[in-house]
């Protein structure tokens, strides 16, 4: 069992609200018991910050990189650990728990790599004995708020870059997987200055304090569109600089492929991985009416032979759903499906896993004869359910594509050149695929449009964006 108070300035606080999180394969099993960061909590993690990073700022990059390449090695010493601790919380099968931690640290090696390459721009100069330089300085101290479908991955995903550019950072992780940010935090003990990396411990209340508190000069939120608009509100509030990574309706077109096969493999592992509840998860699969059938048939056959229950077991390829909150909403959604005409052609209702009879188990879903205004095609259901459609042109497939309000990721399956320029050219998401599924790189920018998203996209080098600030530098020679 994990017992845990937030971690500020080195330090783990033991007072505060108590909350427990549960396994959610055996709801009545508690994972972990926490106390919650009090308001002079979260204004000591932000003083500490700010003094942590008055320092960290002055550290010379490289060295920077090579601290932060240490806590890196750390965390992958640990991938056991911090696997379980996934798994436990959050629900998905441990090799896919490794697989995320794995992802995490080839994510954060990538930034410090780029943290030692060129930040910024010789620029021609408009007077003489004049230098321009346009450079990048550290941020400040960030604040980041998580969700709890990828309790490292998110994380990682904000720290890395925080830390390597030269900021510090607070970070308030989901109240449903907070060990993971734990051992995180614990693992950065001894191979970091105290205060640059915190973790605040509490629910959305905590969240919207830190979101919107005096300090924080840039705030990183990963979550729904609903609290995003919250976020993005509160953070106007102090001009805090903003990254939002919000959710998704992410579709696959299938056009024409000479390997329907593999398309279909592509596909089910996109959508199912993590029981759906991926941000990047292919959620519809719009198909060319004339490989309807063959789809329906090919998805019906992988995903009726996919394997449910305690994502610690062998074998298991889809665990639980991560809270009762989800499991709720999935249900909902899929009956509302069904009300408006859709046919579950697979799945359709909660699973029961035996020996589980509690756990919040949905059976992975296909939904057939589904239309593009039904709620099923258009709202992020976050869960094992994917919705198909079928049409007649390819103006038809981008219409239903690009019909709806998020604009995160898409993949297309087609040989035909004119259709694949099309579908680069028009599919309204911040990442397109053509002929794989929609699962990104550890290299490649992240993000999305629409309201999948603001501002600069993580990952790669559009990250220095959000995590440095930008200076126009005039250097005049003496006379
Ligand atoms: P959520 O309900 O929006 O919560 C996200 C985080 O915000 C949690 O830490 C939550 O705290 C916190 N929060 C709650 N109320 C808040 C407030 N008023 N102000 C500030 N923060 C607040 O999202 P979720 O249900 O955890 O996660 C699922 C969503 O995340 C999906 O929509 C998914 O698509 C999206 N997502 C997007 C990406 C991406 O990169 N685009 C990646 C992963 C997930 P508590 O959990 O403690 O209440």
């Amino acid at each position: 069992m994990y017992e845990y108070g937030s971690f500020i300035e080195g330090n783990w606080r033991s007072g505060g609200d108590r909350f427990v999180t549960r396994n959610p394969a055996r709801p009545s099993q508690t994972v972990g018991a926490y106390r919650s960061a009090s308001g002079e909590d979260l204004a000591e993690a932000i003083r500490a910050a700010r003094a942590a990073q008055a320092l960290w700022r002055r550290i010379p990059a490289l060295e920077r990189g090579d601290l932060v390449a240490r806590f890196v090695d750390a965390l992958a010493e640990r991938t056991e650990e911090l696997a379980r601790s996934i798994t436990l919380e959050q629900g998905k099968p441990l090799a896919e728990a490794r697989g995320e931690v794995g992802k995490s640290c080839a994510e954060a090696r990538l930034m410090v790599a780029l943290a030692r390459r060129e930040l910024g721009e010789v620029m021609p100069s408009a007077r003489p004995g004049v230098r321009n330089l346009v450079l990048r300085r550290p941020r400040g101290v960030v604040a980041a708020i998580t969700p709890w479908n990828f309790p490292i991955l998110t994380p990682m995903r904000k720290i890395a870059p925080a830390l390597v550019y030269g900021n510090a950072i607070v970070l308030k992780p989901s109240e449903y997987t907070p060990a993971t940010a734990c051992l995180i935090a614990d693992a950065s003990r001894h191979l970091l200055p105290s205060g640059l990396l915190q973790v605040v411990l509490g629910g959305g209340e905590l969240a919207s304090h830190l979101v919107s508190a005096h300090g924080v000069d840039g705030v990183t939120f990963t979550g729904s569109v609903a609290t995003g608009r919250k976020v993005y509100a509160a953070a106007a509030g102090n001009l805090a600089e903003i990254s939002l990574e919000l959710g998704g309706k992410n579709a696959a077109v299938v056009h024409d492929t000479d390997d329907l096969d593999a398309a279909l493999d592509a596909i089910v592992n996109a959508a199912y991985l993590c029981a759906g509840q991926r941000c990047t998860a292919v959620s519809r699969v719009i198909v060319h009416r004339r490989l309807h059938e063959r789809v329906l048939e090919g998805l019906a056959r992988r995903v009726g032979g996919l394997r449910v229950g305690d994502g610690m077991q062998d074998g298991v390829q889809v665990g639980p759903l991560t809270n009762e909150r989800q499991m709720a909403s999935v249900r909902a959604m899929v009956e509302r499906g069904l009300a408006d005409g859709a046919r579950a052609i697979v799945g359709g209702a909660p699973a029961v896993v035996r020996g589980y009879e509690e756990g919040y188990f949905y059976q992975p879903t296909v939904l057939a004869d589904v239309q593009p205004h039904h709620a099923v095609a258009r709202e992020e259901i976050f869960g094992p359910v994917v919705s198909v459609l079928a049409y007649d042109t390819l103006d038809e497939a981008l219409s239903i594509l690009n019909g709806v309000e998020y604009g995160l990721t898409s993949a297309l399956f087609s040989n035909d050149q004119r259709v694949v320029q099309r579908f680069v050219d028009e599919s309204e998401n911040g990442m397109i695929h053509v002929n794989h599924g929609t699962i990104p790189d550890s290299h490649m920018p992240f993000g999305g449009i629409k309201n999948s998203g603001v501002g600069a996209y993580s990952v790669g080098p559009s990250a220095a964006h959000f995590y440095t600030t930008e200076h126009s530098v005039y250097l005049k020679e003496r006379p």
